[in-house]
């Protein structure tokens, strides 16, 4: 059956789950917990049924998260493939951890748990929360764990009795499975971002359809957009955004900061600039980021020196100059909005203009539940309480709040840990756990 494909929840992310509209499911004679397999070109994935979302009911949706999207080479608003898969429960799963992953002692167990139910292929990246997660790449998010064999094998379900083994090879060393992103596209997904479901969908709306359907565009006679303006306060996610963006269209991505490229000595601004340009239209499609645009080009006037003038003219003369296939387009991002030199936002540059504001009560819960979503986090931490009195925080801030919490438990255990190693006890790892006084003590911070 074919089923459209929408994000997951940002919640609901990283565990393998589709969730199917109920009507769907009833039609493939499908269960909760039942495994199907996603096709999309050329590339399929299996994941683990869940029943949808009420407000899907009847429209043929299917939510899976950003890397499932990936393995089953399908985006947002596809069409995908949906059928019943039979698949065996696996004997013994060996995984490999990423090269900076330094534990000791028995990790298999946590592995186990969070995989649990988890369809794994050998060739796989399955992300894993590995106790706080932030101990070890200090991002909160879970960890990569390559999936370097499995018995059988083909695709296995991961159960209770599933021995787990962990391989001497770290997993920078194994084979990927086909469809993995190359490394210049960074691995940030739309359920990585809390609280701007509507300003992603017209960032879609402007970026992906054209770069994913050009002849919709030629076949209507109008031009994609070469440009687009996010403003908003600085750590509300624009950056984020875009990645994301970059991501699931599988684009290069690659990074222009305003105020760096303003530094350069004469001339050599410019010729970074038409650098960068040039790498983007080699690879593309591509995304051209830059970031606080506001710097490179102020508004003409009291502002406005030579060398700005150059680089402005250059930038509008590389954006002129794309190709109107849409397979190269430049984001530009900035807190100052109005104190952008107008020529820059004028038709065929960067014409389209989104705002990213400070998030409300529902953003801020969102965004808390992203960046917890790979601690290990007690039962009595409320979150809509956190989001509740956050007024006025912005991504950046709730990001450093989850984080500050997850130090506060490594400071609580620190004693247990043996520092002298570079190390870590695999049975202290398991039984951390983030409480809500590390919570609290956070805000307080
Ligand atoms: P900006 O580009 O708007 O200044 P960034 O995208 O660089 O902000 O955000 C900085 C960090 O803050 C991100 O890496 C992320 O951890 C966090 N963050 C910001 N906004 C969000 C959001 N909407 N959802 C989740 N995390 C966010």
């Amino acid at each position: 059956m074919k089923l459209t494909v929408k994000p997951l929840k940002q919640k609901d992310a990283g565990r393998g789950l589709a969730a199917i509209d109920r009507a769907a499911m009833a039609e493939m004679d499908l269960e909760n917990g039942d495994y199907i397999v996603l096709s999309g070109q050329g590339n399929r994935a299996v994941a683990r049924v869940w029943p949808g979302y009420p407000e899907d009911e009847n429209n043929g949706i299917v939510r899976i998260d950003g890397q499932l999207r990936q393995e089953a080479g399908v985006g947002i608003d596809d069409n995908v493939t949906v059928e019943k898969a039979d698949v065996q429960p696996a004997t013994g799963v060996t995984v490999a951890l990423p090269q900076n992953l330094r534990v000791r002692g028995n990790v298999a167990p946590m592995i186990r748990n969070n995989l649990s139910g988890q369809a794994v292929t050998q060739g796989q990246t399955v992300p894993v929360s590995f106790g706080l997660g932030p101990l070890s790449s200090m991002s909160g998010q879970k960890i990569p764990l390559k999936i370097a064999e499995t018995e059988p094998g083909g695709t296995v379900v991961v159960t209770d009795s599933t021995e787990i083994q962990v391989s001497e090879k770290p997993a920078e060393q194994i084979r990927g499975s086909e469809g993995e992103a190359s490394s210049d596209t960074p691995d940030v997904t739309y359920e990585d971002i809390g609280g701007l479901d509507n300003e992603l969908e017209q960032v879609r709306e402007m970026i992906e359809l054209p770069m994913r359907h050009p002849e919709l565009f030629q076949q209507l006679g109008i031009e994609p957009p070469k440009g687009v303006l996010l403003h908003g306060p600085p750590g509300t996610g624009k950056t984020l955004m875009a990645k994301a963006v970059a991501n699931e269209i599988d684009a290069y991505f690659t990074t222009i900061s305003g105020p760096e490229i303003m530094s350069k000595y004469y001339g050599e601004s410019e010729e970074q600039l038409r650098e960068v340009f040039e790498e983007a239209e080699e690879n593309a499609p591509a995304i051209v980021f830059i970031d606080e645009i506001d710097s490179i080009a102020p508004k003409r006037g009291e502002t406005q020196g030579d060398v700005e003038r150059r680089v402005v003219a250059q930038l509008l003369s590389l954006m002129d100059g794309l190709e109107e296939r849409g397979q190269v387009i430049v984001i530009g991002a900035t807190n100052r909005v109005d104190a952008i030199d107008p020529a820059l936002r004028r038709g065929g540059r960067f014409d389209r203009e989104i705002e990213i504001g400070v998030p409300d009560k529902e953003g801020r819960k969102e965004i808390l539940q992203v960046h917890t979503r790979g601690m290990p986090l007690s039962e009595e931490i409320d979150l809509s309480g956190y989001a509740e009195n956050t007024h006025g925080f912005v991504g950046a801030d709730l990001a450093s709040l989850t984080k500050e919490g997850a130090m506060n438990a490594l400071r609580r255990i620190r004693p247990e840990l043996d520092l002298e190693s570079d190390e870590i006890d695999a049975e202290v790892l398991e039984h951390l756990e983030i409480t809500e006084e590390d919570f609290k003590d956070a805000m307080k911070g």
